[in-house]
């Protein structure tokens, strides 16, 4: 098996930026949509994917520095490919998609039907976490960081030829037709083609090579996501001997606030007011998803009316502008009432004239 550092012509100390701009470089030179029926393109497109999902990944990159070959899980020889590489084309589809995608000259001609996923059966699994955020947190965006317990390869893992196809990844059938002997070569069931199986392993270690571990890792919460919104994070998932690993959903809870309800991108609140602020009107400070703000209550405002304050909802995911704050004033009427306000009510009740429109049909 080559090194992986010769297949992408850079050298071992070559930056991130350095390895990508380099296996796009091949990628779009042996793209097998532009080089069709050509096997010996397919090979090293296939070759230089391998590599680039090893060195592209800081942890397996560290285990192959230090392993070669073996840290990463991928035995020499058999799979389903001549030159030894693992990843079939819908896993460099799947796991890639983001750089071709990212080009347009490259996404053209990649079509769009050709980054949907690997089978699932040749990727590890996906993990599925859930987490719950505040309304400010939405409204801002946040980093947050959370811990997931990942299936990963074992670095104490060996390898060994796979005993069903001993290590060649394919088995072969002979039948007897009426036209003779027919030999058909079918993907080993065993190993799945890799032509590799786990061999000895420390007890710790699952009979698929992967041991748990606790892993923290950061993600981008981007402003104004609503509960059921998901994030995808390609590869964070379990690893997998046969193939790319899987991917890590973090699926989008909201907690309860104390004073907000949302609707879409508006936030609803309601603001309790005396008879006496409704009927001089006043300034409130009302809390807001950024901290308090001030709302002007007009003088005369009823019971149940909504006044709207601008901008002061959840951020439009995608957009610049934001929803409004909505804010239902309900008016008290005082329940006890001091000797001193009593008479002051009194006194009020002899000025002020009958309600006009006394009676009227109800609004809903
Ligand atoms: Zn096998």
């Amino acid at each position: 098996m080559r090194d992986y550092y010769d297949i992408l012509g850079v050298n071992r100390n070559a930056s991130a930026d350095e390895l990508k701009k380099s296996y796009r470089k091949i990628a779009l030179k042996y793209h097998p949509d532009k080089n069709p029926d050509d096997k010996e393109s397919e090979k090293t497109f296939k070759e230089a994917a391998d590599a680039y999902s090893v060195l592209s990944d800081s942890k397996k990159k560290a285990q192959y520095d230090q392993f070669g070959h073996a840290g990463v899980g991928m035995g020499q020889g058999g799979g389903g490919f001549s030159g030894g590489a693992h990843m079939s084309m819908d896993d460099i589809f799947s796991q890639f998609g983001d750089i071709f995608g990212s080009d347009d000259m490259f996404s053209s001609f990649f079509g769009g039907g050709r980054t949907g996923r690997g089978s699932s059966s040749r990727r590890g699994n996906d993990i599925r976490i859930r987490i719950k955020l505040d309304y400010e947190d939405i409204a801002t965006g946040i980093d947050k960081k959370i811990k997931i317990k990942r299936s990963i390869l074992s670095p104490d893992i060996k390898l060994t030829d796979c005993p069903t196809c001993n290590g060649h990844g394919q088995v072969s059938q002979v039948s007897n037709t009426i036209l003779g002997q027919m030999r058909t070569q079918s993907l080993c069931p065993h190993c799945q083609g890799n032509g590799k199986v786990v061999g000895n392993r420390p007890s710790n270690v699952s009979p698929d090579g992967l041991i748990k571990k606790e892993e923290t890792i950061k993600i981008k919460i981007p402003a104004g996501v609503e509960e059921g919104n998901y994030m995808t994070l390609n590869g964070k998932g379990n690893e997998s001997i046969i193939g790319s690993p899987g991917d890590l959903l973090v699926m989008f809870e909201e907690n309860d606030h104390k004073y907000f309800i949302r609707n879409g991108d508006d936030v609803l609140i309601e603001a309790h007011i005396s008879f006496s602020q409704a009927a001089l009107g006043d300034t409130l400070e009302i809390p807001t998803l950024n901290g308090v703000a001030k709302l002007k209550i007009p003088s005369g405002i009823q019971s149940g009316q909504i006044l709207r304050m601008k901008g002061k909802g959840f951020p439009r995911i995608r957009r610049s502008n934001k929803g409004d704050q909505l804010v239902k004033i309900q008016v008290e009427t005082p329940k006890k009432l001091s000797s001193n306000i009593k008479k002051i009510m009194k006194e009020l009740s002899n000025v002020d004239g009958k309600v006009q429109d006394q009676f009227q049909k109800m609004k809903f």
